[in-house]
């Protein structure tokens, strides 16, 4: 039987993604054996994640102010790259291949998992369109899963339908079901290259 303690954190850990019971078990144990202070300096940065953490008010990524640093640059405004999450904004900015902004949905439409257009930020996307004289595209890079498709092909309807904003998505050569921070460099910077209307 393990003291109570222990068992907590394994079972904290092991609700992570990727994490099973026995990777949980020795990030514990190595953690109870390291001498540097390891397990406080994870305490305390995990501890202020959700106190500092906010979404941007204009393109919902992470960031600590109102507005995320993209969004308080100089980028250009004529395009705006989709994305469904912010481990992808990640992904694209390594690529160097995009100049524009991002918009971060936070998911997918998904009717399995319940996961309307009303929980994902399509709103305020469609707002943020319609109030910009400056946007020429839209870049739908969404993952090449059926979710991610029926998300992309409901905003490009949205999108033609409120405004005259070119859409195109992210050329073929994501692998299907593949999230995008999965791709290398090479073969995303490809996809946003070859890039085609809708
Ligand atoms: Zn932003």
């Amino acid at each position: 039987m393990l003291p109570k303690s222990i068992q907590t954190a394994i079972d904290a850990l092991s609700d992570l993604p990727g994490i099973g019971s026995r990777s949980a078990e020795r990030l514990v144990f190595s953690l109870l054996r390291n001498q540097t202070g390891l397990s406080d300096r994870l305490a305390d940065s995990l501890g202020k994640l959700s106190e500092s953490v906010r979404e941007c008010q204009a393109c919902h990524n992470y960031c600590e102010s109102e507005l995320c640093p993209i969004c308080q640059s100089s980028r250009e405004h004529k395009r705006i790259c989709v994305v469904e999450s912010p481990i992808d904004v990640l992904a694209i900015e390594k690529t160097h291949e995009f100049k524009g902004r991002y918009h971060v949905l936070h998911g997918v439409i998904s009717p399995m998992n319940k996961v309307s257009p009303d929980d994902l930020r399509i709103a305020s996307l469609l707002q943020r369109l319609q109030a910009s004289s400056e946007t020429e595209e839209v870049i739908l890079a969404m993952s090449g899963n059926v979710e991610g498709e029926a998300t992309a092909l409901y905003l490009t309807d949205q999108i033609h339908r409120l405004t005259n904003i070119k859409v195109s998505r992210l050329a073929r050569g994501i692998p299907s079901g593949g999230d995008l921070d999965y791709l290398d460099v090479g073969t995303l910077s490809r996809a946003l290259i070859d890039r085609g209307e809708v």
